[in-house]
Formats: structure tokens, C-alpha cells, sequence
């Protein structure tokens, strides 16, 4: 970590600085330009990203050298974490779709989605039975029963179940069903909760925020993996932005822009991003498309009786549709790029006006 100070700037204010930061156990190292003077700050600086550093004397920039979500960045973890659960591999090139209903509403409706869910490739099986509603008129979930239905769909088809939890007096039944558990967008700085299933040893699927950024996301994984857990999958819904013609804006830059920063699995929501049916299937091959690592899609057998989330579930028949081309997609493949962006030569070319190609 770097702090600029004005120019100009008095010994007086330097020196009470570097005091300062002393005091909270740091060791600086000044350096003196013409015009500025910088001091660095060495070593582990985690504690220091609460305190008020540019009220300190002087100071007029903080510049973070490396990242501040240690566990979830990849600068201190190089490789891929691939995370399994019940033998299914998600990360470092494991491609993993979780499909199922927004909410579980019948046992006969999830059984059937689980095993239309699997006869197309999807690993796991999705639902919710703890449901956060923008209302609190609308259906909430079925609780405990619905967590029933879902362990009676994995026992039919094997698949591992995800589901939400929604607050801390959930979690031991959740717990109980769930293969993975999912925090949802509202929930994504619900620092109490993310500590908690940070104690957890099952895997997390962590939703961005409504409107969250791609630093406060991590951040929030962080939280998860700084209580011990680190088997956190990442997974962009979309935020909500100035646009109204979408339910939610998803952003796929943020796949292979997320890649880069951190080790995690990162998968992509069509469903809650696209908000209807026929926009879903090409959101999800954008995501696969893009390199994400898996998808976690919506779908039900009769979505005009859903009890959430009807409009954007796939039928069945779309949802085999958008599985057979995703397998036929070759996907792309990130560090491959890199290799070969990094041979390319940087210089300019110059043209060569007679024999171009
Ligand atoms: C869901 O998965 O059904 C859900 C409520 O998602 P989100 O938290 O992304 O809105
Ligand atoms: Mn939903």
C-alpha cells in the first residue's frame, strides 16, 4: 500500500504519519521525489483498510498495491479451485449446470425437473424452499417441506441439491438437506450470515448483490473463506442499472474479468439477469460462451403456475434445446488467450502498403 502526500507537504506532517502508522504496527519506507513524497507501507495491511488514511496529515491518495481479499484473490493462489460435490467438479475447466425451479412447489413438479434436469446433463438440482420476496404478501416458501421434496428429487435422480438460506435460524435445517447453499443477491452483505456459513463445511454458491460491484462481491467471499470455508462458487445474476428493458443488467465482461482476480468458480444466472423466457437461453450460451464455469438456470413444467419466477422459467423443451448447443460450444478458453496475447508482439506493425497479406 502506497500514500501519496500533497505536494508540498511539512515534516511536521510527514513525520506524524509515519508515527501514526508505527502505532498501528507498521513498518513504512519514505521515499522523496522532487516534487513527491510517497510512503510505502510493508508487510500485511488487512487491518489497516478500515482506518481513516487520508485524514492522516498529509495524505492525499491510498494506493492498494495488492488486493484486499487475500483468500479469494488469485494473486496469492495461482491455480483454479475446483470444488466437488458428491463426485461433480466445478472449476479449472470442470463445466457444471444446476437446473431446477425458482421455488419447490409440488413433489411431483421438482421430481420431474430433477430428472428432466439430468436427462439434459445438468449435475445438480436447484430450488428453493426459503424464498426472499419482494413482497411480503407473496409466497415465501415452503421451509422445511420444501427442503423435503428436494432431498425425495436427489434420492429419485442422485443429483446434489442447492438451495438458500436466507438467515442465521435456518441454517441447521438447511444445512441438513443442502449438497451446496446458496446466498442470494439481498444477501450478498449480510456479513453475520457469510461468517456463519463461513463456518460451514459445505460449499457456498454466492450471488452478487442488487447492485453490487465486482470488488464487493469478492470481498463478501472473503468474508465466507476468512471464517475457514473455501469452497466458494461465485455466481452473477446481473445488477440492477439504468436499464428498465431487462429484469436485472448482466455484464459477461465480468467472467473473464473476475477470472483474473480470483481463483473461485464463477458461473452465470441467466434467469434472473434476462427476467423472461426467450432472452434466458442466449444469456446462459453468452455466459458459457465467455468461459464462465457452469450456469444456474431456472426452469418448470408449468411456469404460469410457479409460485415465483414463472415468466423467466425454461419449458422443459428449451431448456434440452439450450443443453445440446452448449455442449456443441467450444468453449473458450481463457489462459489459452493469455499464452497467446502474451507472444504477441506490442510494437507497432507498420504497414506495408503493396503486399499486405
Ligand atoms: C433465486 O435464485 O431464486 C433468487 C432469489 O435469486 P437472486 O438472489 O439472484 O435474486
Ligand atoms: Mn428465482
Amino acid at each position: 500500500m502506497v500514500l501519496v502526500m500533497r505536494s508540498g507537504v511539512s515534516e511536521k506532517e510527514l513525520q506524524e504519519t509515519i508515527e501514526q502508522l508505527e502505532k498501528w504496527g507498521h513498518k513504512v519506507s519514505v521515499s522523496r521525489g522532487e516534487k513527491q513524497v510517497i510512503i510505502g507501507v510493508i508487510g500485511d495491511k488487512s487491518d489497516l483498510l478500515g482506518k481513516p488514511l487520508t485524514a492522516l496529515p498529509g495524505v492525499i491518495k491510498v494506493l492498494e498495491v495488492s488486493a484486499p481479499y487475500k483468500r479469494a484473490s488469485r494473486e496469492f493462489h495461482p491455480e483454479d479451485t475446483i470444488i466437488e460435490v458428491d463426485g461433480v467438479k466445478i472449476g479449472g475447466g470442470h463445466k457444471v449446470v444446476i437446473a431446477g425451479p425458482c421455488s419447490v412447489d409440488k413433489l411431483e413438479n421438482v421430481v420431474y425437473l430433477a430428472k428432466v434436469a439430468k436427462k439434459h446433463g445438468a449435475k445438480m438440482l436447484r430450488g428453493g424452499a426459503y424464498k426472499p420476496r419482494t413482497s411480503p404478501y407473496s409466497f415465501q416458501g415452503h421451509g422445511e417441506e420444501g427442503l423435503k421434496m428436494l432431498y425425495e428429487a436427489k434420492k429419485e435422480t442422485g443429483l446434489p441439491i442447492v438451495t438458500e438460506l436466507m438467515s442465521i435460524p435456518d441454517i441447521d435445517v438447511v444445512y441438513k438437506y443442502a449438497d451446496v447453499i446458496q446466498i442470494g443477491a439481498r444477501n450478498m452483505q449480510n456479513f453475520p450470515l457469510l461468517r456463519e456459513v463461513g463456518k460451514l463445511d459445505k460449499p457456498v454458491i454466492l450471488k452478487n448483490g442488487i447492485a453490487s460491484t465486482v470488488k464487493e462481491h469478492l470481498m463478501a467471499a472473503e468474508y465466507i473463506m476468512s471464517e475457514g470455508n473455501d469452497k466458494v462458487i461465485l455466481c452473477l445474476r446481473g445488477t440492477r442499472t439504468y436499464e428498465t428493458a431487462v429484469r436485472n443488467t448482466l455484464d459477461v465482461t465480468l467472467v473473464p474479468i473476475m477470472q483474473k482476480m480470483t481463483h473461485l468458480p464463477i458461473i452465470v444466472d441467466p434467469s434472473h439477469a434476462a427476467g423472461r423466457r426467450e432472452f434466458v437461453s442466449p444469456l446462459a450460451y453468452a455466459g458459457m460462451a465467455v468461459g464462465a464455469d457452469g450456469l444456474i438456470i431456472e426452469i418448470h413444467n408449468c411456469p404460469k403456475k410457479a409460485l415465483s419466477d414463472g415468466e423467466q422459467a425454461l419449458l422443459p423443451r428449451d431448456f434440452a434445446y439450450l443443453m445440446d448447443k452448449i455442449k456443441k460450444l467450444p468453449a473458450w478458453n481463457q489462459k489459452e488467450w493469455y499464452q497467446f496475447d502474451q507472444q504477441k508482439d506490442t510494437d507497432c506493425i507498420e504497414p506495408d502498403f503493396y503486399n499486405s497479406f
